[in-house]
């Protein structure tokens, strides 16, 4: 039996949230371009289809066996592979979380190694809710989850609080005015777009409850 298995939370599991994001990502390439077209440069949909298909291939060709191991690889390959601003942020984003991770997982310290992960983006995006950014989406969703953890909701229930956490999250980027990146150098002209990492990040946490719910019906 592997480690983790008494929670679910195990080596598997994790690289079944990386399958189901880079699925979710290649479906949603031309909406996550569109979104940056509007107040970037039209590759976020782009940038994150390839580094997640680089992903994959990692993990196939070097099979982790721990859940750290499974979310270092793709952080590094998102890292390696990403040209854009995405790239480095979900990689170290993917990194800490892993490098916080106890072996078992359990949900309350997976909980607490997101929340470092989502750090991990602020300090490295220099960036705060409320900017206009992918934090506006992994935050909330940092705190929806520990809640749910912390009032001891089952697993698969806590991740989908954080994946509508995450898109409530996403979509209220809209009426924001950008401050970090690109979508930054628009000013008052980046209000009425959602930003495109706010919303690739709600596919991420969308993914994520997806393969919570689909083990648990399992
Ligand atoms: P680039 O902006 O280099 O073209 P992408 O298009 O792949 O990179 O990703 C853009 C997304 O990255 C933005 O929508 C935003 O969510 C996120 N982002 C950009 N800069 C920052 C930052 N400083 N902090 C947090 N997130 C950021
Ligand atoms: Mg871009």
């Amino acid at each position: 039996m592997s480690a983790g298995a008494g929670t679910g939370l195990d080596t598997a599991f994790f690289v079944a949230w990386l399958e189901e994001t880079a699925g979710e990502i290649a479906r949603n390439r031309e909406r996550l371009t569109e979104l940056d077209a509007a107040i970037g440069d039209a590759d976020h949909g782009t940038n994150l289809d390839r580094g997640f298909t680089e992903v994959l291939r990692a993990l196939q060709e070097s099979p982790p066996d721990s859940p750290a191991q499974a979310l270092m690889t793709a952080g590094s390959t998102l890292i390696r592979r990403v040209g854009g601003a995405s790239g480095p942020l979900y990689g170290s984003a993917l990194r800490q979380i892993g490098k916080a991770l106890a072996d078992p997982v359990t949900p309350a310290g997976f909980a607490e190694a997101f929340g470092t992960g989502v750090m991990a983006v602020e300090r490295l995006g220099k960036a705060a809710e409320g900017d206009k950014t992918m934090i506006d989406a992994l935050g909330p969703a940092a705190r929806a989850l520990s809640e749910a953890v912390r009032d001891a909701v089952e697993t698969p229930e806590a991740l989908a609080r954080a994946a509508a956490a995450a898109a409530e999250g996403a979509r209220a980027t809209v009426p924001m005015t950008a401050r970090k990146g690109r979508a930054s150098y628009l000013g008052e002209r980046s209000v009425g777009h959602e930003d495109p990492g706010a919303a690739s990040s709600a596919l991420i946490m969308g993914a994520l409850a997806a393969v919570a719910a689909r083990r648990e019906g399992a």
